[in-house]
């Protein structure tokens, strides 16, 4: 009997296509006394036309399916690089329990971070006791070498001090004086994912390098890879630095802990960058920034309180590796290895190989601002034609910068950016004005069945499709993992319109 049961499970896919299933939801359907079938397809199409496009781009007290998460998100996944580094957020639990399930879905990896857990009275009387026990319970449960405080919308309401309450609870001897505990406001109501990546970024910086500037260099490449989620990435900018034979500090790589071995035992802090190494980033010769946006006050103490050469480099396509590497050599002296110039020449080759099928391919994304530019300035390179580009965590800065590279190509002529805008701005430009292809993070799923636009899954979160986030986007090997997501999309879709014997198979060819 047992064993007839556990037969029977099913997937939720299939359990609720059931009779059973099926008669309890048209039985509630009789109740809720909602509109007829007729009337709803009849709203469902309207919303597809040009007037109801109109009418949702003149909204301006709602969104609906923003491309962006909140700050503290950000401000963790930074903290997580670093060695036995524990993110503590200074407010409600149900905050991290949602920042922790977000990340876990993606990297399919366990997350660890704590929280204050403020409740109604903490709101009332501010979250200082909270704090004093949560600090002590974390270092003496977790045994962190460092606490990455960062705050929710709660604790920013009140106002909570962060610097104050963590030199009282030091006082309190929740932690050990020299014990560090960098920090940074991350109030969600503005900013979002990106901005919080940089406070915290900016706040740990500070924290370990106050007090450890040298006389001299130590000779090494900062590289801070801005809120990256392909740990692909962080493993291919280490590659290629090797290569090249340049010495650096990756500020911070959290490429282990978000991808690590199953060899049977836990590790809650695997890998990281060393706080020492990070501690002695401040003596590098220069930091280069694989992003910008999030990286934009980190960036700027660096400048200024560093006194380093900062740029920004991002290795996507074959421009952006090219900029990287030349600017790599630009910076240490060491000339770019046949090695490279060979992997390189591969991923021209494949480009050459794909170009028919992507030439005047109109293509809509949305995603964060580096994101974008980089993939933008890469279908430049491909000949296809960025048409509708959504970046909801916009900036006037981003749109200048984008424009510019939008009009330095023919290819970019019919390019819009649409910065604040949504993912339901997203679906009336889809419906309105349809593209070949759209590239986005898993949220895309429902344009992709509303409007049957073929979906390229590309950018943070992707929770619907497992180890995307493993592979490189950066780099030439990077370029021939994005040509091959974009080409194979177009060709399988292709073949998906070419299906029908003898109507539309007329050219179902074997060969692409
Ligand atoms: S927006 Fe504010 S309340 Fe919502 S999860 Fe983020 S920090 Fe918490």
């Amino acid at each position: 009997m047992a064993q007839n049961n556990i037969d029977k499970i099913q997937d939720h896919a299939t359990l609720f296509q059931q009779p059973e299933y099926q008669e309890l939801f048209a039985d509630k359907k009789q109740y809720e006394g909602g509109h007829s079938t007729e009337e709803i397809q009849r709203i469902a199409d309207w919303t597809k036309t040009w007037e109801y496009r109109e009418k949702n781009f003149e909204r301006e007290a709602l969104t609906v399916n923003p491309a962006k998460a909140c700050q503290p998100l950000g401000a963790i996944l930074a903290a997580v690089g670093f060695e036995q580094t524990l993110p503590f957020v200074h407010g409600s639990q149900g905050c991290v329990a949602y920042f922790r399930s977000h990340f876990t879905r993606h990297f399919k990896e366990p997350f660890s971070a704590v929280s204050s857990s403020m409740t109604e009275d903490a709101a009332v009387f501010g979250g200082l006791n909270n704090m004093i026990e949560g600090l002590a319970n974390s270092y003496s449960l977790y045994k962190p070498k460092m606490i990455a405080m960062c705050t929710t919308c709660m604790a920013e309401v009140i106002g909570d001090d962060l610097q104050a309450f963590i030199k009282t609870s030091k006082e309190k001897g929740s932690v050990p004086e020299e014990f560090p505990v960098p920090y940074a406001h991350t109030p969600s109501f503005v900013g979002s994912h990106i901005t919080g990546y940089d406070n915290m970024m900016k706040g740990i910086l500070t924290t370990l390098t106050e007090g450890k500037k040298a006389e001299t260099t130590n000779g090494k490449i900062n590289f801070i890879p801005g809120f990256e989620t392909y740990v692909g990435n962080l493993r291919e900018v280490k590659r290629l630095a090797e290569v090249m034979g340049v010495d650096y500090t990756l500020l911070a790589d959290n490429s282990d802990y978000l991808d690590s071995p199953n060899n049977g035992e836990y590790n809650m802090y695997p890998g990281g960058t060393p706080l020492d190494v990070a501690a002695d980033s401040i003596n590098a010769e220069a930091t280069i920034a694989l992003q910008a946006y999030s990286t934009t006050k980190t960036r700027e103490y660096i400048a200024k309180d560093w006194k380093q050469p900062v740029s920004v480099v991002r290795p996507i396509g074959i421009r952006g590796t090219d900029a990287f590497l030349v600017k790599l050599s630009e910076l240490t002296g060491k000339p770019i290895p046949k090695e490279l110039e060979d992997e390189r020449g591969r991923a021209v080759d494949a480009i050459t190989d794909s170009q028919a099928w992507l030439h005047g391919k109109k293509i809509a994304m949305y995603g964060d601002p580096d994101l974008v530019i980089g993939l933008v300035s890469f279908l430049l390179e491909l000949g296809a034609e960025p048409t509708h580009i959504v970046v909801t965590n916009s900036n006037p800065e981003f749109e200048a910068e984008l424009q510019a590279i939008l009009d330095s190509s023919p290819f970019g002529a019919n390019g819009k950016i649409w910065g604040g805008k949504d993912l339901w701005h997203m679906r009336s430009l889809l419906f309105t004005e349809p593209v070949d292809l759209f590239i986005g993070n898993s949220y895309g799923k429902y344009l992709w069945r509303d409007t049957k636009t073929p979906m390229v899954r590309i950018g943070y979160p992707i929770f619907d499709r497992h180890h995307l986030h493993r592979y490189e986007t950066f780099g030439y090997k990077g370029t021939i993992n994005l040509l091959n997501w974009i080409v194979n999309t177009l060709l399988d879709e292709l073949d998906r319109n070419t299906i029908i014997p003898s109507k539309t198979d007329i050219s179902y060819d074997l060969i692409r």
